[in-house]
């Protein structure tokens, strides 16, 4: 058991017999605490982590939807936002009340266009990259969080150029990927049980949405509630397996994989 639960129970053993035994039942109150405090170990060492994004928008009329709910559940999530249509009408303040409720605002390209390893252009790679971050300027992140889009998740040399990976080191962003992507925008009824398969052969899967139309929106709730009712801890921040740079330092190996 790791140090920091046995700590943490044996605090536990220590104060509940004192505040709630009565005189002559403490050593079956020890029993039953016992029983309790390793009924709580087994669901710490099973609980599967999962981190929420949701990718393409802001889209009017259907990120306000997603937001409200997340907003029942308090689930926290990253949108990952496409520069273009953080200036199109209404845009801007979806990204505003996302931030405002608590979730964090990234970085996924200007134009969601070209994929980034198929445009070796350094001037390509700026527009698309720090004009979409300057654009989204105070909601952003403190950590620059960026997001390669293309290839509907599949992880090849068609992410990133040569010369992306040097403005994200320069720019010192965090660059991230994903862990699931089960095709919301392809298959609007499979993806539910597709995604909770994959969730379950992981201990902390990324899972990647979308806030755009014909997507996520309509079984979302459900797919929240089954994640929940099945004991899943929902996280804002992400495993290291899907970090390829933290604040402009390469930290994966995937890197060389990625990057055209
Ligand atoms: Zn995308």
């Amino acid at each position: 058991m790791p140090e920091k639960y046995i700590r943490y129970f044996s605090r536990l053993g220590r104060l509940r017999p004192r505040g709630h035994a009565k005189k002559g039942t403490r050593k079956n109150s020890r029993v039953i605490i016992q029983t309790a405090l390793e009924c709580k170990f087994e669901i710490v060492i099973h609980m599967k982590r999962l981190t929420l994004t949701f990718d393409n928008g802001p889209t009017p009329g259907i990120t306000e939807h997603v937001l409200d709910i997340l907003a029942a559940r308090r689930i926290p999530a990253t949108f990952f936002i496409v520069g273009e249509r953080l200036a199109k009408p209404g845009g801007r303040a979806l990204a505003a009340r996302a931030r405002l409720e608590g979730h964090w605002i990234a970085n996924h390209s200007m134009t969601h266009s070209v994929p980034l390893g198929e445009n070796p252009d350094a001037e390509y790679a700026r527009r698309e990259i720090e004009e979409t971050q300057n654009s989204i300027g105070e909601l952003a992140h403190a950590d620059k969080l960026f997001r390669p889009m293309g290839g509907g998740g599949s992880i090849g040399p068609h992410l990133l150029s040569r010369a992306a990976l040097r403005l994200l080191q320069e720019g010192r962003y965090t660059c991230l990927l994903w862990s699931s992507v089960p095709g919301d925008w392809r298959d609007r009824d499979g993806w539910v049980d597709r995604c909770l398969a994959e969730v379950g052969e992981r201990d902390w899967t990324v899972v990647v949405l979308h806030d755009v139309e014909n997507a996520a929106l309509p079984r979302l709730p459900e797919f929240l509630d089954r994640l929940g009712s099945l004991g899943i801890e929902f996280r804002q921040d992400f495993p290291d397996d899907v970090v390829i740079t933290r604040r402009g330092e390469v930290v994966s190996a995937l890197a060389s994989q990625i990057v055209t």
